[in-house]
């Protein structure tokens, strides 16, 4: 840099703003700053933040500027790229930078002077390792256990908190308060081990002489499990009967209380190489077709309804009927971007889904493989994030969040379960689809996307057959395995018949009974949560409703309380009815909560377990849940869709689907796509293993087109209905939607205010705007809600139209009244 000059830098705050900040640089930083480190700013009256300079220049605003007042970083820690890929989500997304950045960084990078810190759980103690003022911290922590970083600050005279902080918490002696309130508390559970009071072989000597059979047997187990009783093992992989029980007694095990690993399972053995796999000849071909991005191998498949052959393919549809080893074919994918020191990125819908995939991962590639989630501690994310950076992490797995890496050679882009509605997020802004932004990601790093499904989405399916996208299809289930049988019962029949037991029908529970009977496990899917449906007045029809929400509360049964699904208002059960006073009420709809316990009714000895948003609210319960169905200790599993998700189960041969009627009569021109893609999903988790996996569908309308196209298992015909539908009443991907939802307490202001913005919006967009009309749940957390949407058609450009209706939102809030009315873009709304 130019001594003589003086420097500016523009920088990006992780706040709710438009654009940059200039700054101006004090001589003795020109040497330190550089685009991707943090510097510190005040910003407004009193606040201070790290910000991250997106530019240095020379170039003197018109205004006159601050100074920066410090530099956090030696090296950067956000890239370039990333920050174009930032920018251009806000754009596409109608947010600000600011606002995909604060989602972006890890939290330990986002320092601000209203942040709470407090002493780290993870701090040893050492205080001799200490400097004066990290002594001086500690110390006023241990008396305050939270502050906000302006008061400590003050309290130990250092103005400069921000790089004392950097390292105090890189050193994990503080932590973020916000940080620390999303990190999951580690688990502890007894395990076993042996005591080592006697010699092996005179316990099991004893034992056989004794004729204690049931205790050999335990004791033979645990030796199998423990490596021959070097190590411990979890009580509960235990048979957990009298034996168990009369080895600890008799002081052959003792028991000790561990933390359970998060990421326990993967094994840090021996490697296998990758060159190992040998695919089939579909898998085979796939693979090759992706490989070499040849123009004749894409859309091999495809009906020749578009033009662009010769083009360049980047993004691949690798669409693979359920268990037909797609995740084979993308290891083999992920090995030849290792081999050439690249990187891959693996993307899930859910943060549950990685537990199975780490583990296939690692067999072939060992500590090479990150996994990044949200919901990680600070230090294990900041640690991923800087061995992406260095290139140290060659595969990184992860939910959404994963997108925001800082890779340093991305090659290769896999996103698994591509249809699925998790890779949208809903809150808070940017409202962005994973999927898509995978895409765009990878044209900024030339890299490959193959997106993976076995009910691809209705738009991926037609970029495909358009020749937008290669397309590749597995037709057979891996080592010649059939798909499930699939057998429609009708409920009006059943009903008639007689062969209704509460909400089953005799087949499906004979089903059940069959596969218990051949030790094998079932999975049970209705996509409602709780006990029942709702609690309804005999006499006057009264339900009881949320009082910040528009619904209906759901009676849960373990909790003996109404609740509130959106807002998790809850209320004690009533005795009688809150308008007439009726005692006569009755119980409407059944969730899994009833299937749960109708189930062990039934099946008592079965071991019957429930898998929803209710049971799993602890981060590690589902991991456990999961991890328990596959080690066999739970027979049964009922879910909500959480169970219909990719995982892959040897012992499966049932699967249910209690009520299919409530899947398809959902209100969304989505609604017929997800019902099928669903139910293929949760069908697709029987028989992975072997032949004969069965699958029973309860419907009262068995001629409904969706269940005629699971039944046949019909992929095809689904679209072709669906692409219809689309092109007739103006949907994706014909059209491009943009939502907006407006909201406030009180609906009368609220009305007034969609009025007035629809009356701008059809003003500059005239017919393309629909509304605004209530949405179907119309308030939520006391928040009225209304909405519009605007339809584009795909091809028109439409840059100029977000910034417009951006405007006309920045409008509103100026007009008299309206400065509280929340605003709330959605583009391509899920
Ligand atoms: P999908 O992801 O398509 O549902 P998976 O990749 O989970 O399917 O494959 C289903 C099962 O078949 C897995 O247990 C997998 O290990 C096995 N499998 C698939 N392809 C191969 C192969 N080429 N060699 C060995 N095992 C395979
Ligand atoms: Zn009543
Ligand atoms: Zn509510």
């Amino acid at each position: 840099m130019d001594e003589d000059s003086v420097y500016y830098v523009d920088v990006l705050l992780p706040l709710h703003l438009p654009g940059t900040y200039t700054y101006r640089v004090p001589r003795e930083m020109t040497a330190t700053v550089q685009t991707g480190v943090r510097v510190v700013v005040q910003f407004g009256q009193k606040r201070i933040y790290s910000a991250l300079v997106r530019r240095v220049h020379t170039q003197a605003p018109q205004w006159k500027s601050k100074y920066i007042m410090g530099v956090l970083d030696t090296e950067p820690v956000v890239t370039e790229r990333q920050m174009v890929f930032w920018e251009w989500m806000a754009r596409y997304y109608m947010c600000s930078t600011g606002d995909v950045m604060a989602m972006a960084l890890p939290a330990g990078l986002k320092l601000q002077s209203e942040s709470t810190v407090m002493i780290s759980p993870d701090f040893d103690g050492d205080l001799s390792s200490l400097s004066r003022y990290e002594l001086m911290v500690v110390n006023l922590l241990t008396e305050h256990p939270s502050m906000k970083l302006t008061d400590l600050s003050r309290a130990i005279g250092v103005q400069k908190i921000m790089p004392l902080m950097r390292t105090m918490i890189e050193r994990e002696i503080v932590v973020l308060e916000e940080e620390l309130r999303e990190r999951f508390v580690p688990k502890r559970s007894p395990y076993v081990k042996l005591s080592g009071h006697k010699p092996l072989d005179a316990i099991l000597d004893e034992l056989e002489r004794k004729k204690r059979t049931a205790q050999v047997k335990v004791l033979m187990q645990f030796l199998q499990m423990s490596n021959m009783g070097h190590d411990a093992v979890a009580k509960r992989m235990l048979p957990q009967g009298s034996a168990l029980q009369t080895l600890i007694k008799n002081g052959v095990f003792v028991i000790e209380e561990r933390v359970e690993s998060r990421l326990r399972d993967y094994s840090d053995g021996e490697l296998t190489d990758p060159d190992s796999i040998v695919l089939n000849e579909e898998q085979q071909a796939a693979y090759h077709c992706v490989n070499s991005s040849m123009s004749e191998c894409v859309n091999r498949d495809a009906p020749a309804t578009n033009t662009s052959t010769n083009s360049h393919i980047n993004t691949f549809l690798l669409h693979g009927v359920t268990s037909s080893g797609k995740t084979e074919v993308y290891i083999k994918l992920i090995a030849e971007v290792v081999a050439q020191g690249r990187q891959a990125l693996f993307l899930l819908p859910e943060i549950a889904l990685t537990a199975q995939i780490i583990n296939r991962l690692r067999k072939y590639f060992g500590d090479k493989v990150g996994v990044y989630h949200s919901r990680f501690s600070m230090s294990q994310r900041a640690e991923v994030w800087q061995r992406t950076m260095n290139g140290q992490y060659q595969v990184l797995l992860g939910a959404r969040s994963a997108l925001f890496l800082p890779f340093k050679e991305l090659s290769l882009i896999i996103v698994d379960e591509e249809h699925d509605a998790s890779y949208k997020q809903y809150e808070p802004a940017p409202l962005y689809n994973a999927r898509d932004s995978a895409i765009y990601l990878a044209r900024l790093w030339d890299a490959r996307v193959v997106i993976g499904s076995a009910t691809p989405s209705i738009e991926s399916y037609y970029n495909a057959m358009s020749g937008k996208y290669g397309y590749v299809a597995i037709r057979q289930r891996y080592g010649g395995f059939k798909l499930p049988e699939l057998k429609c019962i009708d409920m009006r029949e059943t009903r008639k018949n007689g062969q209704l037991r509460g909400h089953f029908s005799t087949y499906l529970l004979e089903q059940i009974r069959n596969a218990l009977a051949e030790g094998k496990q079932v999975i049970l899917f209705q996509n409602r949560r709780g006990f029942s449906l709702r609690l309804e007045c005999n006499d006057c029809h009264t339900v009881p409703q949320c009082v910040h929400c528009d619904v209906s509360l759901v009676y849960h049964k373990a909790t003996n309380s109404l609740r509130c699904h959106y807002c998790g208002y809850s209320i004690p059960v009533p005795s009688e009815c809150p308008q007439c006073h009726s005692t006569h009420l009755q119980m409407v709809g059944i969730g899994t909560e009833r299937i749960e316990e109708d189930l062990q009714i039934m099946f008592p000895d079965a071991r019957v377990a429930r898998m929803d948003l209710d049971s799993t609210l602890q981060k590690n319960q589902y991991m456990e849940l999961l991890n328990d169905f596959q080690n066999r200790r739970i027979d049964i599993l009922v879910g909500t869709q959480m169970v219909t998700k990719g995982l892959d189960f040897e012992h499966v041969s049932v699967v249910g689907i209690v009520n299919a009627d409530n899947l398809i009569t959902f209100p969304s021109f989505r609604s017929y796509e997800r019902a099928f893609q669903q139910m293929t999903q949760v069908s697709g988790r029987a028989g992975r293993h072997a032949d004969g996996g069965r699958v029973v569908i309860q419907t009262y309308c068995p001629e409904h087109i969706v269940i005629q196209d699971v039944l046949n298992s019909d992929y095809e015909a689904l679209y072709e209905e669906q692409i219809q539908e689309r092109r007739v009443f103006r949907y994706p991907p014909f059209y491009k939607l943009i939502g907006i939802t407006l909201k406030h307490r009180d609906a009368e202001l609220l009305n007034r205010a969609a009025d007035w913005m629809a009356v701008q919006l059809r003003g500059a967009f005239g017919g393309r705007v629909m509304g605004p009309e209530y949405p179907l749940i119309s308030r939520i957390r006391a928040l009225y809600l209304k909405c519009i949407t605007i339809r584009f058609e795909r091809t028109e450009a439409i840059a100029d139209a977000k910034q417009l209706m951006l405007r006309i939102a920045d409008d509103l809030q100026k007009q008299e009244g309206f400065s509280g009315i929340m605003v709330a873009f959605d583009v391509d709304p899920y």
